[in-house]
């Protein structure tokens, strides 16, 4: 994209470094912004650094949070019985949309994937075994880590690791296909999983 001037081109070498974004969108995107009012530009860039700013992991659950501990982890009304493990923030977000599970989170920030090189201690995966070190309220732990070849494998690990300590594992039920994807389950079949979780190991 030579035929621009150098802060537009800037502009969008940046925009197509975002996840999803070609060239051409990245182009379609950049006009656009600036075609905005100087007023709706700084909106856009107060809101990227503001949440880049506030925005961090909690130290019980590692939930994206603007406080730490997050709301999820300090809710009393919550259940501290169980904790439900997913792969990422998102997945919280799409468990919390059906208002069904009322229980607490464990966020690991990925999967086990020995062919990407990824083992179990590249994940947020010791702070759970430490959060049940010496903590008698978690009686359940629910295994929501995506139904691909990774996320099996997690959750193997996982309840491998915690069977022993008596604490019951469930894995979701299948009805989320094999190689979807929790955040993009419609709510009707990630309740439907939740539901019909078993125990795993
Ligand atoms: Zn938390």
């Amino acid at each position: 994209m030579k035929y621009y001037a150098k802060p537009l081109n800037r502009l969008i070498g940046e925009l197509s470094k975002l996840p999803g974004i070609g060239g051409k969108t990245a182009q379609r995107l950049a006009f656009y912004i600036l075609s905005l009012e100087d007023q709706e530009v700084e909106k856009l860039t107060g809101a990227i650094t503001e949440a880049k700013a506030k925005m961090r992991y909690c130290s019980i659950c590692g939930n994206l949070t603007d406080e730490d501990p997050c709301r999820i982890c300090t809710d009393h009304s919550r259940d501290k019985s169980v904790i439900c493990v997913v792969e990422s923030p998102k997945d919280v977000a799409a468990m919390e949309k059906i208002r069904e599970y009322k229980g607490l989170y464990h966020v690991l920030h990925g999967a086990i994937s020995p062919m990407e090189g990824i083992g179990p201690e590249d994940i947020n995966l010791k702070s759970l075994i430490k959060r049940l070190q010496g903590n008698d309220d978690v009686k359940e732990i629910i295994l929501a880590t995506n139904p691909n070849i990774e996320g099996e494998a997690t959750a193997m690990y996982i309840a491998r690791l915690i069977n022993p300590s008596g604490i019951k594992v469930t894995r979701i039920a299948h009805g989320i296909p094999v190689g979807g994807d929790l955040e993009y389950t419609d709510e009707i079949t990630l309740l439907k999983a939740m539901e019909g979780r078993k125990p795993l190991g």
